[in-house]
């Protein structure tokens, strides 16, 4: 491999290889036999020949931000993208095409200089593969759907070797696949979206409550997510004030209530659109202004940061229930890590209106995400508790989900039962697929479909 088309290979005993394998979530430390880093589609392709010869499991490293750090394997063959980082935009036909290697902040950027965005997450160091192969959420959902119903074409290397270029009418199974299950199929190497017109700019920010008043300001949420606009997203935290300068000091390190907000619509209604929230009076810290899109999709960064050690539990729900308002404040009241959140995130509008096998992401009927987030630095020493708090969260919340989970939420703990349920009636036509061009498995350090 070290010879074969410009790739770079690190192996255990190489400098750099420590580098080459840490993960966002420092909990999870995985050692490859090789880490490649190819610089095109071919280079991959001669990646994933040598890896069938020798019988190594393939993973693939996007921005290396999956919660159950599939992007590496255990004594497989690690292919590294981040050499694959062009953004082609092509402002007439609303099209860009992006490198599998990109984080979300080298998209964002590159069509915000036309006025253009797809819907893409909101840490911008996240990957584009990992998010768009498991379906993409954010805060433009809600007007354009999953990033997947906006993925136009993608060129991806498959088990076989062969570099394709997949679209709705180019081998139109794997396409359906791969908006959903894309980790199962082959490495992507370029993913091409629909853009729209999106700010640049936008209105928004933050806005908090002290935790005493979430029970007031939760019912206020879900009268206002229930009538919100298209372009209005609101997404709810119970949280502890981090001693970062945008907190006012007497409210650093207490609980809050608090909405991370982004409205994309007519900046002349911005006012009016968040008149509700501000309706709900006495805000501790009140951020809401006039910014620009590519600020909104970066200023959390700073909140997860790469290393520290993480557990998640989440789940798709269709409506919110009082009983589980209620749930969340009790289980944040006793909540012992001082670096966790519950929040609520909020879907709907767009992701609703297509079938449920309009791609394998389905979950069309989701409404809403709540999510159980605990966050803590190597070594802690209260690490199992924390776990064990993360663990009963995910219990307590089960009952008034849907049953099922987004993928890209899934961390190692979660079960295979999990992923069927996530695809449901999709399940089926994926592992016939799946037979069909990955029969060896050869693509399962992810969210794994068994063939
Ligand atoms: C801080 C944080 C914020 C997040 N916010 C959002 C959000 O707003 N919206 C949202 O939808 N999700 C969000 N996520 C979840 C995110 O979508 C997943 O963690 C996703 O897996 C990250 O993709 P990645 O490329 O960074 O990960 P990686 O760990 O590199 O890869 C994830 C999976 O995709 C596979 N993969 C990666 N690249 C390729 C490729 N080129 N071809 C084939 N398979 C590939 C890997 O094998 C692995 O199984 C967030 C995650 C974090 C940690």
């Amino acid at each position: 491999m070290r010879d074969t088309l410009m790739s770079t290979v690190l192996t255990p005993e190489d400098a750099g290889y420590e580098a080459a394998t840490r993960l966002w979530n420092g909990r999870i430390r995985r050692r490859p036999a090789m880490v490649v880093t190819p610089v095109d589609a071919a280079g991959v392709a001669a990646a994933v020949a040598f890896a069938r010869e020798q019988g190594l499991a393939v993973s693939v490293r996007g921005g290396g931000h999956n919660i159950g750090g599939t992007a590496l394997a255990d004594g497989g063959l690690a292919i590294d993208m981040s050499a694959f980082r062009d953004v082609t935009v092509d402002p007439g036909a609303r099209t860009a095409t992006v490198g599998a290697g990109c984080r979300l902040a080298d998209v964002d950027r590159a069509t915000q200089e036309h006025g253009l965005a797809t819907p893409l997450g909101f840490v911008s160091r996240v990957g584009v593969a990992g998010l768009t192969l498991g379906g993409g959420l954010g805060v433009l959902t809600r007007r354009f759907g999953w990033t997947v119903d906006n993925l136009l074409a993608a060129e991806v290397v498959t088990a076989d070797g062969a570099v394709r270029r997949i679209g709705r009418d180019a081998e139109p199974d794997l396409f359906w696949a791969l908006r959903g299950a894309g980790a199962n199929l082959g490495v992507v190497t370029s993913f091409t979206y629909r853009l729209h017109p999106v700010g640049p700019e936008v209105y928004g920010g933050l806005i908090a409550w002290p935790f005493e008043r979430a029970a007031e300001i939760m019912d206020g949420y879900r009268a206002i997510t229930a009538a919100a606009p298209r372009e209005l997203a609101v997404w709810l935290s119970l949280l502890t004030a981090p001693p970062a300068p945008f907190v006012p000091p007497e409210w650093q390190g207490r609980k809050l209530c608090a909405m991370a907000v982004c409205y994309t619509g007519d900046p002349r209604t911005a006012d009016d659109a968040v008149a509700p929230l501000r309706a709900l009076g006495k805000p501790v810290l009140d951020q809401l202004s006039r910014t620009q899109y590519t600020g909104i999709q970066s200023y959390l960064d700073d909140t997860e940061p790469e290393g520290m050690h993480y557990d998640w539990r989440s789940e798709f729900l269709a409506e919110l229930s009082g009983d589980l308002l209620g749930t969340m404040r009790e289980l944040f009241a006793d909540c012992p890590a001082p670096m966790a959140d519950i929040g609520l995130l909020h879907l709907g509008g767009a992701l609703n209106e297509r079938p449920a096998d309009d791609g394998a992401v389905g979950n069309r009927d989701a409404r809403y995400v709540v999510g159980v987030k605990g966050m803590w630095p190597p070594g802690e020493t209260q690490e199992t508790r924390f776990r064990e708090w993360v663990a009963e969260g995910g219990d307590r919340i089960r009952p008034y989900g849907l049953g099922r989970t987004y993928i890209n939420f899934q961390g190692p703990d979660e079960s295979d039962a999990r992923v069927r349920a996530t695809y449901g009636a999709n399940y089926p036509r994926l592992v016939e697929i799946k037979r069909r061009y990955d029969p060896a498995n050869i693509f399962r350090s992810n969210r794994n479909i068994r063939p």
